[in-house]
């Protein structure tokens, strides 16, 4: 914890040492102050990106226009970005113009809470020029500034507001709740994408009951791909913390029968990656619903890095101990014939050798699917000459 701050006060150190100054900001100092686990380390500094490439040899220009570089030191990936203020956000998506700046404070005055707004530096003070540390003793998630103006610049900051609430179960401070009631609709205007990393973030955090209240509360739903056309489908269903989006959809899709993988993918600008991944559970689920059990043959489909969330799934639907779906699933996996369909000691080919007589068609692979599952569940042995008995036994070839 400490020991990864000391790391990134290296490089503030280092910097300043070179006569600029430099401060630790952002969400790690934030969770310093709370005691939560530091993700990463941002720092923020005078110096311009072409100032710190002169001082590190481990450099990487990450967003140079915006101020930002990524230094590389002991392994790990710091982002140093030089102090700034935006103006004008007239797209809702990018300042349009960056202005690099010498005080810290009127880069800290850009942050979207006062809990985010808060320096360190390498003595170990705080420049904490909107009272964010008072801010996080209350548990209180507040706008830096006038909240409506902040949200009208960047209406992103309110889903931010409310995946910090799930994240860390703060409340939101009033006047800054007043302003999201009034300007919610303008997340609307924002990308998609970027709407999406914060809305995965905010389902995947343990006060997730309290960010789905204020998501109520503010009526976000209308504003959320899918989401809009279904307003209460943030409520419908017990919703507890899962860990991708992919989860998400497998979730809703399997209980509402008039969504599909594609239209989330597409309404939300997903990846084919995401969308593999929530088609597997999804087949999963129905396999289930339809057995019953959860059997060789629906794990023997899953790929194995779905196991987790394919458990963690179906303990939100079924209500059943995460930890206890993983368990048998991967009982059923370790006692698998076979893991995948390349093992399987029968092919096409050698169906056709027992019908020459037929016309390629789909019953190859309706017959070779038969094989399959019967080799799955153990019904018959994985081995050449008796696949072919078996298949002449029930298909007798005429
Ligand atoms: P996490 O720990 O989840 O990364 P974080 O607070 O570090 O949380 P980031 O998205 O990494 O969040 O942003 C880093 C910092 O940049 C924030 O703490 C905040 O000071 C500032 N920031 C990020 N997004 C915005 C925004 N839309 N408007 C204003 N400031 C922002
Ligand atoms: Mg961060």
């Amino acid at each position: 914890q400490d020991l990864k701050l000391d790391q990134a006060m290296e490089i503030v150190n280092t910097i300043e040492r070179h006569g600029h100054r430099a401060y630790i900001v952002g969400g790690s100092v934030r969770d310093k102050l709370i005691g939560r686990e530091i993700g990463d380390i941002d720092i923020a500094s005078s110096a311009t990106p072409a100032e710190i490439m002169k001082i590190f040899t481990k450099v990487i220009p990450i967003g140079i226009e915006h101020g930002t570089v990524m230094v590389r030191h002991h392994g790990e990936s710091y982002e140093v970005t030089t102090f700034r203020v935006e103006d004008n956000y007239r797209d809702y998506r990018h300042p349009d113009h960056v202005a690099f700046v010498k005080d810290v404070k009127m880069d800290l005055a850009r942050r979207d809470f006062t809990m985010n707004a808060i320096a360190l530096d390498q003595a170990g003070n705080l420049e904490d020029p909107f009272g964010g540390r008072s801010d996080i003793i209350k548990k209180e998630i507040k706008a830096v500034g006038s909240p409506m103006e902040r949200f009208q610049e960047d209406p992103l900051r309110m889903m931010r507001a409310i995946r910090f609430v799930s994240q860390l179960g703060f409340t939101i401070e009033s006047s800054t709740m007043d302003a999201m009631k009034a300007h919610i609709h303008l997340l609307k205007k924002i990308a998609v994408e970027r709407v999406a990393i914060e809305f995965e973030k905010m389902f995947r955090g343990p006060y997730l009951d309290k960010a789905l209240e204020i998501s109520e509360a503010v009526n976000i739903s209308e504003m959320l791909p899918v989401f809009d056309e279904q307003p209460s489908l943030l409520l419908k269903y017990k919703l507890s913390p899962l860990e991708n989006f992919a989860e998400l959809i497998s979730y809703y899709t399997f209980q509402e029968t008039d969504l599909s993988v594609k239209r989330w993918v597409r309404e939300w600008k997903l990846s084919n990656k995401t969308a593999n991944k929530a088609e597997a559970l999804l087949n999963a689920l129905q396999l289930y619903l339809k057995s019953g059990e959860i059997d060789a043959w629906l794990v023997y489909n899953l790929p194995e890095t779905l196991y987790q969330s394919f458990a963690r799934v179906t303990g939100l639907i079924y209500q059943m101990e995460a930890e206890e779906v993983y368990r048998r699933v991967s009982d059923l996996h370790n006692a698998l014939p076979v893991k995948n369909r390349k093992e399987i000691d029968f092919d096409g080919k050698a169906l056709t050798e027992i019908y020459p007589a037929r016309q390629k068609g789909p019953w190859i692979g309706n017959l070779l699917n038969e094989v399959e599952r019967a080799v799955v569940f153990r019904d018959l042995k994985n081995e050449y000459n008796e696949i072919k008995e078996w298949v002449v036994k029930w298909h007798p070839p005429v």
